[in-house]
Protein backbone atom coordinates (compact mmCIF):
# COMPACT_ATOMS: atom_id res chain seq x y z
CA UNK A 1 0.00 0.00 0.00
CA UNK A 2 1.11 3.10 -1.00
CA UNK A 3 2.61 5.62 1.85
CA UNK A 4 0.55 8.92 1.69
CA UNK A 5 3.36 10.88 4.16
CA UNK A 6 3.65 14.82 3.02
CA UNK A 7 1.01 14.85 0.56
CA UNK A 8 -2.31 16.33 0.57
CA UNK A 9 -5.84 15.11 -0.64
CA UNK A 10 -9.13 16.25 -1.21
CA UNK A 11 -11.86 13.48 -1.48
CA UNK A 12 -15.63 15.50 -3.08
CA UNK A 13 -18.48 13.54 -2.06
CA UNK A 14 -16.43 12.10 1.15
CA UNK A 15 -18.95 11.86 4.01
CA UNK A 16 -20.01 8.59 3.22
CA UNK A 17 -19.48 5.42 1.64
CA UNK A 18 -16.51 4.81 -0.40
CA UNK A 19 -15.66 8.47 -0.22
CA UNK A 20 -15.53 8.16 3.60
CA UNK A 21 -13.57 5.19 3.56
CA UNK A 22 -10.69 6.55 0.94
CA UNK A 23 -10.67 9.34 3.05
CA UNK A 24 -10.09 7.65 6.31
CA UNK A 25 -7.76 5.25 4.46
CA UNK A 26 -5.30 8.24 3.05
CA UNK A 27 -5.16 10.41 6.38
CA UNK A 28 -4.43 6.84 7.85
CA UNK A 29 -1.77 6.31 5.64
CA UNK A 30 -0.17 10.26 6.25
CA UNK A 31 -2.29 12.19 4.03
CA UNK A 32 -3.34 15.88 4.94
CA UNK A 33 -6.82 15.35 3.53
CA UNK A 34 -10.17 17.59 3.52
CA UNK A 35 -13.44 16.52 2.66
CA UNK A 36 -15.63 18.02 0.63
CA UNK A 37 -19.61 17.16 0.66
CA UNK A 38 -23.14 17.94 0.61
CA UNK A 39 -23.50 17.21 4.01
CA UNK A 40 -19.92 17.12 5.81
CA UNK A 41 -20.93 16.82 9.46
CA UNK A 42 -19.80 13.47 9.46
CA UNK A 43 -16.41 13.92 9.02
CA UNK A 44 -14.03 13.31 11.54
CA UNK A 45 -10.70 14.84 13.06
CA UNK A 46 -7.85 14.76 11.76
CA UNK A 47 -9.89 15.36 7.98
CA UNK A 48 -11.35 18.54 7.34
CA UNK A 49 -14.77 18.47 6.73
CA UNK A 50 -16.25 21.06 4.00
CA UNK A 51 -19.97 21.88 2.86
CA UNK A 52 -20.48 22.40 -1.12
CA UNK A 53 -22.66 21.23 -3.95
CA UNK A 54 -20.41 19.45 -6.70
CA UNK A 55 -23.55 20.91 -8.94
CA UNK A 56 -22.56 24.57 -7.67
CA UNK A 57 -19.40 26.02 -9.12
CA UNK A 58 -19.11 28.91 -6.73
CA UNK A 59 -19.36 26.64 -3.29
CA UNK A 60 -16.91 24.09 -4.97
CA UNK A 61 -14.56 26.70 -6.48
CA UNK A 62 -14.55 28.15 -2.16
CA UNK A 63 -14.36 24.60 -1.22
CA UNK A 64 -10.96 23.83 -3.31
CA UNK A 65 -9.24 27.21 -2.73
CA UNK A 66 -10.35 26.64 1.31
CA UNK A 67 -8.58 23.03 0.99
CA UNK A 68 -5.81 24.14 -0.88
CA UNK A 69 -4.95 26.86 1.56
CA UNK A 70 -5.85 24.67 4.39
CA UNK A 71 -3.33 21.74 3.49
CA UNK A 72 -0.96 23.90 1.91
CA UNK A 73 -1.26 22.43 -1.62
CA UNK A 74 -3.53 19.63 -2.90
CA UNK A 75 -1.49 16.37 -4.57
CA UNK A 76 -4.99 14.62 -4.70
CA UNK A 77 -8.22 14.82 -5.97
CA UNK A 78 -10.35 11.44 -5.75
CA UNK A 79 -13.77 12.81 -7.31
CA UNK A 80 -16.22 10.62 -5.45
CA UNK A 81 -19.79 12.60 -5.51
CA UNK A 82 -22.53 10.71 -7.28
CA UNK A 83 -26.30 9.97 -7.24
CA UNK A 84 -27.86 6.94 -8.29
CA UNK A 85 -31.29 6.65 -10.56
CA UNK A 86 -33.18 3.33 -10.92
CA UNK A 87 -35.26 2.62 -13.97
CA UNK A 88 -35.32 2.26 -17.47
CA UNK A 89 -35.95 4.61 -20.73
CA UNK A 90 -39.71 4.83 -19.61
CA UNK A 91 -39.38 5.90 -15.98
CA UNK A 92 -36.92 9.32 -15.46
CA UNK A 93 -38.57 12.58 -16.57
CA UNK A 94 -36.52 15.33 -18.14
CA UNK A 95 -35.89 17.39 -14.65
CA UNK A 96 -34.14 13.76 -12.93
CA UNK A 97 -32.31 13.25 -16.26
CA UNK A 98 -30.69 17.10 -16.26
CA UNK A 99 -30.40 16.32 -11.73
CA UNK A 100 -28.82 13.16 -12.20
CA UNK A 101 -26.38 14.40 -15.10
CA UNK A 102 -25.64 17.40 -13.58
CA UNK A 103 -24.48 15.94 -10.01
CA UNK A 104 -22.60 13.04 -11.59
CA UNK A 105 -21.07 14.08 -14.91
CA UNK A 106 -21.13 17.81 -14.92
CA UNK A 107 -20.02 17.59 -11.01
CA UNK A 108 -17.46 15.64 -11.66
CA UNK A 109 -16.48 17.69 -14.36
CA UNK A 110 -16.34 20.94 -12.21
CA UNK A 111 -14.55 19.47 -9.31
CA UNK A 112 -11.88 18.03 -11.69
CA UNK A 113 -11.65 21.53 -13.65
CA UNK A 114 -11.15 23.54 -10.47
CA UNK A 115 -7.99 22.20 -9.05
CA UNK A 116 -6.25 22.86 -12.35
CA UNK A 117 -7.72 26.54 -11.94
CA UNK A 118 -7.79 27.28 -8.50
CA UNK A 119 -3.88 28.54 -6.02
CA UNK A 120 -3.37 29.45 -2.81
CA UNK A 121 -2.58 33.30 -2.18
CA UNK A 122 1.05 32.65 -1.91
CA UNK A 123 1.54 29.96 -5.16
CA UNK A 124 2.32 30.93 -8.39
CA UNK A 125 0.91 27.87 -10.11
CA UNK A 126 -2.42 26.21 -9.65
CA UNK A 127 -2.50 23.40 -6.91
CA UNK A 128 -2.69 19.84 -9.11
CA UNK A 129 0.11 21.71 -12.02
CA UNK A 130 2.42 22.79 -8.28
CA UNK A 131 2.36 19.27 -7.38
CA UNK A 132 3.11 17.58 -10.04
CA UNK A 133 5.95 20.04 -11.03
CA UNK A 134 7.32 19.67 -7.38
CA UNK A 135 6.74 16.08 -6.77
CA UNK A 136 6.90 14.09 -10.14
CA UNK A 137 4.56 11.19 -9.89
CA UNK A 138 1.97 12.50 -7.12
CA UNK A 139 -0.43 14.35 -8.94
CA UNK A 140 -3.55 12.35 -9.54
CA UNK A 141 -7.09 12.72 -10.29
CA UNK A 142 -9.41 9.37 -9.43
CA UNK A 143 -12.93 9.74 -11.01
CA UNK A 144 -15.95 7.57 -9.25
CA UNK A 145 -16.84 5.51 -12.34
CA UNK A 146 -19.06 2.09 -12.79
CA UNK A 147 -19.17 -1.24 -13.88
CA UNK A 148 -22.72 0.31 -15.28
CA UNK A 149 -20.92 2.75 -17.88
CA UNK A 150 -20.07 -0.27 -20.30
CA UNK A 151 -21.84 -3.51 -18.60
CA UNK A 152 -25.55 -3.05 -19.87
CA UNK A 153 -27.27 -2.99 -16.25
CA UNK A 154 -31.11 -3.67 -16.08
CA UNK A 155 -32.61 -0.92 -14.65
CA UNK A 156 -30.05 1.44 -15.12
CA UNK A 157 -30.42 3.56 -17.93
CA UNK A 158 -30.18 7.10 -16.79
CA UNK A 159 -27.19 6.30 -14.04
CA UNK A 160 -25.52 4.12 -16.99
CA UNK A 161 -25.15 7.11 -19.07
CA UNK A 162 -23.63 9.35 -16.44
CA UNK A 163 -20.99 6.60 -15.74
CA UNK A 164 -20.50 6.08 -19.18
CA UNK A 165 -19.82 10.01 -19.86
CA UNK A 166 -17.44 10.30 -16.79
CA UNK A 167 -15.45 7.16 -17.87
CA UNK A 168 -14.75 8.60 -21.37
CA UNK A 169 -14.05 12.58 -19.69
CA UNK A 170 -11.86 10.67 -17.71
CA UNK A 171 -9.79 9.15 -20.36
CA UNK A 172 -9.74 12.37 -22.57
CA UNK A 173 -8.72 13.98 -19.00
CA UNK A 174 -5.82 11.43 -18.40
CA UNK A 175 -4.85 12.09 -22.61
CA UNK A 176 -4.67 15.87 -22.17
CA UNK A 177 -2.59 15.73 -19.13
CA UNK A 178 -0.12 12.91 -19.06
CA UNK A 179 2.98 14.90 -20.08
CA UNK A 180 2.19 16.97 -17.64
CA UNK A 181 2.24 14.35 -15.14
CA UNK A 182 -0.66 14.31 -13.64
CA UNK A 183 -2.09 10.72 -13.66
CA UNK A 184 -6.14 10.63 -14.04
CA UNK A 185 -8.30 7.49 -13.55
CA UNK A 186 -11.69 6.38 -13.49
CA UNK A 187 -12.64 4.26 -10.24
CA UNK A 188 -15.28 1.97 -10.06
CA UNK A 189 -17.14 -0.20 -7.31
CA UNK A 190 -19.69 -2.19 -6.03
CA UNK A 191 -20.81 -1.48 -2.00
CA UNK A 192 -23.27 -0.54 0.04
CA UNK A 193 -24.62 1.79 -1.86
CA UNK A 194 -25.62 -0.44 -4.49
CA UNK A 195 -27.74 -1.98 -1.26
CA UNK A 196 -29.26 0.96 -1.07
CA UNK A 197 -30.13 1.72 -4.55
CA UNK A 198 -31.46 -2.44 -4.60
CA UNK A 199 -33.47 -1.22 -1.36
CA UNK A 200 -35.15 1.60 -3.31
CA UNK A 201 -36.11 -1.02 -6.11
CA UNK A 202 -39.79 -2.44 -6.79
CA UNK A 203 -38.76 -6.22 -5.73
CA UNK A 204 -35.54 -5.47 -3.72
CA UNK A 205 -35.32 -8.72 -2.81
CA UNK A 206 -35.28 -9.77 -6.64
CA UNK A 207 -32.95 -7.37 -6.86
CA UNK A 208 -30.59 -8.42 -4.76
CA UNK A 209 -30.86 -11.53 -6.00
CA UNK A 210 -30.05 -11.22 -9.51
CA UNK A 211 -27.42 -8.80 -9.34
CA UNK A 212 -25.50 -11.30 -6.24
CA UNK A 213 -26.11 -14.04 -8.50
CA UNK A 214 -24.14 -12.59 -11.61
CA UNK A 215 -20.67 -12.32 -8.87
CA UNK A 216 -18.52 -14.58 -8.64
CA UNK A 217 -17.80 -13.91 -5.12
CA UNK A 218 -21.72 -14.06 -3.93
CA UNK A 219 -21.50 -10.97 -2.01
CA UNK A 220 -21.69 -7.17 -2.46
CA UNK A 221 -18.21 -5.72 -1.90
CA UNK A 222 -17.28 -3.08 1.00
CA UNK A 223 -16.43 0.30 0.70
CA UNK A 224 -13.23 -0.22 2.16
CA UNK A 225 -12.82 -2.70 -0.32
CA UNK A 226 -12.72 0.09 -3.35
CA UNK A 227 -10.78 2.67 -1.04
CA UNK A 228 -7.97 0.29 -1.28
CA UNK A 229 -8.16 0.18 -5.44
CA UNK A 230 -9.00 4.21 -5.00
CA UNK A 231 -5.81 4.74 -2.95
CA UNK A 232 -3.73 2.67 -5.61
CA UNK A 233 -4.79 5.06 -8.24
CA UNK A 234 -4.21 8.29 -6.06
CA UNK A 235 -0.42 7.24 -4.61
CA UNK A 236 2.67 6.47 -5.99
CA UNK A 237 2.55 3.03 -6.55
CA UNK A 238 0.36 3.11 -9.23
CA UNK A 239 3.03 6.16 -10.87
CA UNK A 240 2.41 4.71 -14.62
CA UNK A 241 -0.75 3.88 -14.38
CA UNK A 242 -3.27 6.38 -16.26
CA UNK A 243 -6.75 5.97 -17.87
CA UNK A 244 -6.88 2.84 -16.39
CA UNK A 245 -10.18 1.14 -14.97
CA UNK A 246 -10.19 -1.30 -12.02
CA UNK A 247 -13.23 -3.35 -11.87
CA UNK A 248 -13.86 -4.06 -7.98
CA UNK A 249 -17.16 -5.64 -8.69
CA UNK A 250 -16.19 -9.38 -6.94
CA UNK A 251 -15.80 -10.57 -10.36
CA UNK A 252 -18.03 -8.78 -12.49
CA UNK A 253 -16.36 -7.26 -15.64
CA UNK A 254 -17.74 -3.98 -16.97
CA UNK A 255 -14.94 -1.52 -17.54
P1 LIG B 1 -22.69 7.45 -1.01
O1 LIG B 1 -24.08 7.91 -1.28
O2 LIG B 1 -22.41 6.65 0.20
O3 LIG B 1 -21.71 8.72 -1.00
C1 LIG B 1 -21.83 9.75 -1.93
C2 LIG B 1 -21.47 11.04 -1.26
O4 LIG B 1 -21.61 12.08 -2.25
C3 LIG B 1 -22.39 11.40 -0.09
O5 LIG B 1 -21.61 11.77 1.04
C4 LIG B 1 -23.19 12.57 -0.61
O6 LIG B 1 -23.56 13.53 0.39
C5 LIG B 1 -22.24 13.18 -1.62
N1 LIG B 1 -22.95 13.97 -2.61
C6 LIG B 1 -24.03 13.61 -3.33
N2 LIG B 1 -24.43 14.63 -4.09
C7 LIG B 1 -23.57 15.65 -3.86
C8 LIG B 1 -23.46 16.98 -4.34
N3 LIG B 1 -24.35 17.48 -5.21
N4 LIG B 1 -22.45 17.74 -3.90
C9 LIG B 1 -21.56 17.27 -2.98
N5 LIG B 1 -21.62 16.03 -2.48
C10 LIG B 1 -22.62 15.23 -2.92
O7 LIG B 1 -22.22 6.68 -2.33
P2 LIG B 1 -21.02 5.63 -2.58
O8 LIG B 1 -21.53 4.28 -2.61
O9 LIG B 1 -19.86 5.92 -1.71
O10 LIG B 1 -20.68 6.00 -4.07
C11 LIG B 1 -19.67 6.91 -4.34
C12 LIG B 1 -19.40 6.95 -5.83
O11 LIG B 1 -19.10 5.66 -6.32
C13 LIG B 1 -20.57 7.47 -6.64
O12 LIG B 1 -20.07 8.33 -7.65
C14 LIG B 1 -21.15 6.24 -7.23
O13 LIG B 1 -21.80 6.48 -8.45
C15 LIG B 1 -19.92 5.37 -7.42
N6 LIG B 1 -20.27 3.96 -7.43
C16 LIG B 1 -20.81 3.37 -6.34
C17 LIG B 1 -21.16 2.04 -6.43
C18 LIG B 1 -21.76 1.36 -5.26
O14 LIG B 1 -22.28 0.27 -5.40
N7 LIG B 1 -21.67 1.91 -4.08
C19 LIG B 1 -20.95 1.32 -7.60
C20 LIG B 1 -20.37 1.95 -8.67
C21 LIG B 1 -20.03 3.27 -8.58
Amino acid sequence: MSDFTGLTALVAGGASGIGRATAGLLAERGARAAVLDLHPSPVAKPLLGLRADVTDDASVRAAVTEAAEALGGLDILVNNAGIGAQGTVEDNDDAEWRHVFDVNVHGTARTARLPYLCRTARARLPCLRRAAAARPGTAAVVNACSVAATAGLPQRFLYSATKGAVHSLTLAMAADHVREGIRVNPGTADTPWAGRLLDAAPDPAAERAAPEARRPTGRLVSAAEVAGAVAYWAGPLSGAATGTALAVGGGTQGL
